[in-house]
């Protein structure tokens, strides 16, 4: 039977109604030097050495740009070692020991309201590189290079839509600080010259919805913002899916948004922009869900960046007995890495950690149901693309447009022989980069 399904079941309901728990004095916290983007670094710092709340101590180096890296508490400089990144690869990370001070470094100081009504987009463009921010939903491409776009944007939009299940970091993020997501999104608007912004919420968000637009009438109504309410199904987080149905733009595959007017930002990106401009404040923090059936209490964190994932489920009271080995999902179920190591550190793109019962499931051979193929939102035949996989030809893997998906993990979702088809897929898009 062919199942067709951009339904998935969400488990938010483990965390979404309850309390953000904030967990900002660790004993210790250890910064990824390293990360997907960025492969080398270098260090201004030696063992043993004070640094500050929000010091530059080192910086990373990407392909086309660089990259500060800062202590995101005040402490003393501890050893270089190896630590999971939430890409599934062990990194460098350096220790910071907490001296418990919160001494912050003098660069973070506010910037009022009249001076930053003067900023550019130059001087935006500046603030949001020295601060490192990058895309915190889990892109982590660095937001400067974005917001430097010389298209003409009409449309800026959070996207806040959060489709991957058991995720609610971005849910809670808006229902305790709407207004640093809403300033953040003008400041963009202010950048860009912009006058229309949306921050786009999925249909099933009615507190969202709510909080959203009672302060957007209430202290911004002179600012062209719209909350959007748009489908209660699975990939609707994915931009493009976003631009579609919220604006009616659609963005053909391998173009960029902005050549089409649109730019858009992840909730904690835009509230990190608000951060930076207003504040001069580095990504040192983050809201991070922890969550599975496996662990005892299954909440939401703010969080230092750098924070052992282990610390955390100490403060969720540990795993729950019955279960003896578990899964560590870094990132959502459908589009995250999974390990069997809880040595996991909360670097700036993760989101979550979710810890699951180790179920194994066996792989049944394929029966051709075409289920992948039908739900497949970029339009692609993840099966065949499988079947070349297995053959390793490649001609058929390109001819099959594999670079066009977009990892969201519903093609082994709904596979009936719980074949791992995504991965298959992941394969196919490395072969022929
Ligand atoms: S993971 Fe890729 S191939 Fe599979 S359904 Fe999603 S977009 Fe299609
Ligand atoms: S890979 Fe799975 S979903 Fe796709 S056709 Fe085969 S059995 Fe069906």
């Amino acid at each position: 039977m062919i199942k067709k399904s951009r339904k998935v079941r969400d488990y938010k309901e483990l965390t979404r109604a309850l309390p953000t728990q904030s967990y900002l004095d660790p004993e210790m916290v250890y910064i990824h030097l390293q990360n997907g983007r960025c492969k080398t670094y270098d260090l201004y710092v030696d063992e043993g050495d004070h640094v500050d709340f929000g010091e530059v101590i080192g910086v990373r180096h990407g392909g086309f740009f660089e990259q500060p890296i800062h202590a995101t508490i005040s402490g003393t400089i501890g050893k270089v070692g190896k630590k999971l990144h939430r890409t599934g690869r062990k990194v460098d990370c350096i220790e910071i020991k907490n001296d418990f001070k919160n001494t912050f470094h003098k660069n973070i100081t506010d910037r009022p309201d009249h001076v930053i009504d003067k900023l550019t987009q130059d001087d935006m463009v500046e603030i949001l590189k020295e601060n490192a921010l990058v895309g915190l939903g889990g892109s982590g491409f660095p937001s400067y290079i974005k917001l430097a776009t010389k298209e003409k944007i009409d449309h800026v939009v959070v996207n806040a839509v959060e489709c991957e299940p058991y995720l609610s970091s971005d849910y809670r993020l808006i229902l305790d600080h709407p207004e640093d997501v809403i300033m953040g999104l003008k400041y963009v608007m202010q950048a860009l010259d912009c006058n229309h912004g949306i921050i786009a919420i999925k249909s099933d968000k009615n507190p969202l919805y709510e909080v959203l637009t009672q302060v957007i009438e209430r202290r911004y109504s002179d600012l062209n913002i719209e909350v959007v309410r748009l489908g209660n199904y699975y990939p609707q987080g994915w931009e493009i899916e976003v631009f579609k149905n919220a604006l009616g733009i659609e963005v053909p595959h391998g173009e960029l948004p902005m050549k089409y007017g649109v730019l858009g930002f992840n909730v904690s990106t835009t509230a990190g922009i608000y951060n930076a401009v207003k504040h001069n404040l580095p990504v040192v923090e983050r809201y991070f869900t922890l969550t599975g059936d496996a662990i005892n209490y299954p909440q939401n964190y703010r969080v230092r960046v750098g924070t052992s994932v282990q610390d955390l489920i100490r403060q969720s009271d540990g795993y729950k007995e019955e279960y003896d080995e578990v899964l560590v999902v870094m990132g959502g179920p459908m589009m995250g890495v999974s390990t069997v190591s809880d040595d996991v550190i909360v670097s700036k793109t993760t989101t979550s950690v979710i810890v699951l019962k180790n179920t194994e499931y066996k792989e049944e051979p394929c029966v051709r149901c075409g289920s992948c193929v039908y739900s497949c939102p970029a339009h692609l035949e993840p099966v065949q693309i499988m079947n070349a996989v297995k053959r390793n030809d490649k001609d058929q893997m390109r001819s099959l447009n594999a670079d066009r998906c977009i990892e969201c993990g519903l093609c082994a979702y709904v596979c009936t022989s719980k074949i791992h088809v995504t991965d298959y897929v992941r394969k196919a898009k490395r072969l022929i980069r």
